[in-house]
């Protein structure tokens, strides 16, 4: 028989599962905080559960470890890098950032991704799976392992589109919540979509209080459709309303992702429309220089450009911030590792 990977099992389902093989509920909390809190990696090392229990888990069940394969570590800003190898030999990539607020993680949700975004280095191979919940809260325990340090916030803007891999996503973030082990707040976790608008509709629902991120790049329907296919399925009107009720479910404020890219989305027309599609909503737009990519196909836009573009939206009411560069020395732009890494191994 199959081993269980004991690490997927919310503390619900361990409890379900501890009973199922005949011992006490109770015991479930514990073997729950030696994986997800203290983050052991044997049975041997609860040593407050009994030997037979231990030597039963050993033997049905084991504890998802994940292994660094490569760090890379910016001499600038201290960002690191990390690819991280699956249990079936996949590799994904976490980033490990230092902000004022605290260290943040930002994950991968499936290796690769079906999106396909033309500005986006990780959709380049397409899509090969999903993550599993453990996979995702696992980068944040292998992460924080290697840099001996607690991570307080994890942004979902690694590889993958989120909310195309729902289910272990949201139970994800249910396990990095979980007062019982990392206990990260739900409100110190953002979850990033290229709109997949009946998703957002489904995770308003959950009433989860995490940050939805949209990736809007555009603000029209023509524009966003060359470079991001997802448009040709929901409309930029669709995904607003969506977004409408997002907020009024949850309360939130959304944070609208706006990568600028010379000639294509930063000049000022642009930017007065998004401040109309935006305006009186609570929202936030996050401007983000875009990463150039290796093909140059898509070019930085110029400084003036970028500052233009922010106080268009800053004077119309639309809160707006151009997010600080960080590990630009490294291949910062998500997927740049993976696809290395790919190319290496061919
Ligand atoms: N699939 C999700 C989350 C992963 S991408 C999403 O689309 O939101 C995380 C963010 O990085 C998204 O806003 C995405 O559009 C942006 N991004 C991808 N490639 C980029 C690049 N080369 N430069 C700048 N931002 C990029």
């Amino acid at each position: 028989m199959e081993k269980i990977n004991i690490s997927e099992l919310s503390l619900e389902e361990l409890s379900e599962y501890i009973q199922s093989i005949g011992e006490k509920k109770f015991h479930a909390k514990q073997i729950f905080k030696w994986i997800h809190r203290v983050h052991v990696e044997s049975f041997d090392e609860m040593t407050d559960i009994s030997k037979s229990l231990r030597e039963k888990l050993q033997e049905n069940t084991y504890i998802l470890k994940l292994e660094i394969l490569e760090v890379q570590k910016s001499v600038k800003d201290g960002t690191h890098k990390f690819l991280i190898k699956l249990p079936d030999n996949n590799a994904i990539e976490s980033v490990f950032m230092v902000y004022n607020y605290g260290n943040t993680l930002c994950v991968s949700t499936q290796v690769g991704c079906k999106m396909g975004c033309k500005f986006c280095a990780s959709t380049k191979n397409g899509w090969t799976r999903n993550l599993q919940a453990s996979e995702i809260e696992g980068q944040i325990i292998a992460v924080e392992k290697y840099m001996n340090q607690k991570i307080s916030n994890v942004v979902y803007m690694g590889i993958g589109e989120p909310l195309d891999n729902y289910d272990n996503v949201v139970k994800s973030v249910k396990l990095i919540n979980c007062p019982e082990g990392l206990g990260i707040g739900a409100r110190h976790i953002s979850l990033s979509t290229s709109g997949l608008v009946p998703n957002i509709y489904k995770l308003a629902d959950e009433m989860l209080q995490a940050t939805l991120s949209i990736s809007l790049h555009a603000t029209t329907d023509e524009k966003r459709k060359e470079i991001m296919p997802v448009a040709n399925r929901y409309s930029i009107k669709e995904l607003l309303d969506a977004c409408r009720y997002y907020i009024s479910k949850t309360g939130r404020r959304i944070s609208f992702e706006f990568a600028l890219i010379s000639d294509v989305n930063d000049d000022e027309k642009t930017a007065k429309e998004l401040a109309k599609l935006l305006r009186g909503m609570l929202a936030h737009v996050n401007l983000i220089p875009v990463n150039e990519l290796k093909d140059g196909v898509f070019k930085k836009s110029k400084e003036q450009n970028i500052e233009r573009f922010m106080n268009i939206l800053n004077t119309s009411g639309v809160i707006t911030t151009v997010r600080r560069e960080l590990g630009s020395d490294i291949d910062a732009a998500c997927g740049q590792l993976r696809q290395k890494h790919i190319e290496g191994n061919k």
